[in-house]
């Protein structure tokens, strides 16, 4: 383990040097801090900060925290989820393969109505339903290094080009897999949503990469419930931005006195109840899958803004 915690220490060391140097101006590589513009000339984005810790998955405290309160935007109340595969989904290493897109597609439809999802109808308007909507995919030949604008990018060029509706109800999840260099991915954050504009319309988009990169920095555990653990990991992150974006869809709705949105307070903290499956990896909840009956998934808690509490589940109240 000491290699470990060395390794991130180092990362973390690389990240302070490059923001002494101005590129990440306010960042200050702790909590997650809101509005950050983590590039030159880059989007506005909320980012999911890397796992702080190395044991078995945190459990996290079941008092209230800080309150969460309302701005002056809206929120979502159905968010659909569009899927931008970049990068190459048809690996042989495991993770970023057929079966770990399935994984999210599964996952997506699972969250749907949940008992997880629905933590969200405390922020007065979303419905705790999500629609999936179309996928694309960004092949080899079309990528490069991926910055924070090209994220948009590839998010303005799947519409532009037809191949994903304009949806203003949309969130646009760049999914990239775990051979794609993503700058600030690995070594600042996990992830992280936005809001960008194409004609009139608000696209609302993120970024979520495969955490195979990094499973130390970016996963809770190095197996996952469903032997993926890259995709596995990488679904805890795609659930904390889908929820952001649903309550802070334009980062001027719900968020706290220190721009933390609900993710956020609740974030690499996974609940009291946790099961140890056959594979040795925990999970927290299991959903209805699209392509099997059920799957076991460890997903970060969300924050009730009934109650400023984080929550695995609505229904049982379960912390
Ligand atoms: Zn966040």
């Amino acid at each position: 383990m000491n290699g470990v915690i060395h390794g991130r220490t180092a990362l973390l060391a690389i990240a302070l040097l490059v923001s002494a140097g101005g590129a990440f101006a306010d960042d200050d590589g702790s909590k997650n801090s809101r509005s950050k513009q983590k590039e030159d000339g880059g989007p506005t984005i909320d980012s999911h900060d890397m796992n702080p810790v190395e044991e078995a998955p945190t459990k996290g405290g079941t008092l209230a925290l800080s309150p969460i309160t309302p701005h002056s935007g809206t929120v979502m109340g159905t968010p659909v989820a569009y899927l931008i595969w970049y990068g190459n989904w048809n690996q042989s290493n495991g993770s970023d393969t057929s079966a770990g897109q399935t994984l999210v597609r599964d996952f997506l439809f699972g969250i749907s109505n949940s008992p997880y999802f629905k933590i969200n109808t405390t922020y007065n308007g979303p419905t705790g339903f999500v629609s999936t909507g179309a996928e694309t995919t960004v092949p080899a030949a079309a990528r490069s290094r991926l910055t924070d604008n090209g994220v948009f990018s590839a998010v303005a060029n799947a519409i532009n080009s037809g191949k994903l509706p304009k949806d203003a109800n949309g969130v646009y999840f760049v999914i990239t897999s775990s051979d794609i260099a993503k700058s600030g991915f690995c070594t600042q954050y996990c992830g992280w949503h936005s809001v960008g504009t194409i004609g009139t319309t608000k696209i609302k988009y993120s970024f979520v990469g495969n955490a195979n990169r990094c499973l130390n920095n970016c996963a809770a555990q190095t197996v996952g419930p469903n032997s993926t653990a890259g995709v596995d990991g990488m679904l805890s992150v795609l659930a904390h931005e889908l929820e952001e974006a649903t309550t802070d869809p334009n980062l001027d709705a719900w968020f706290d006195a220190s721009g933390n949105e609900n993710a956020d307070k609740c974030a690499w903290t996974f609940g009291q109840n946790q099961t140890v499956g056959a594979n040795g990896a925990s999970y927290n909840m299991s959903l209805p899958g699209k392509s099997t009956a059920s799957r076991n998934y460890l997903i970060q808690r969300n924050l009730s803004a009934a109650d400023n509490k984080c929550y695995v589940n609505f229904e049982t109240k379960a912390q």
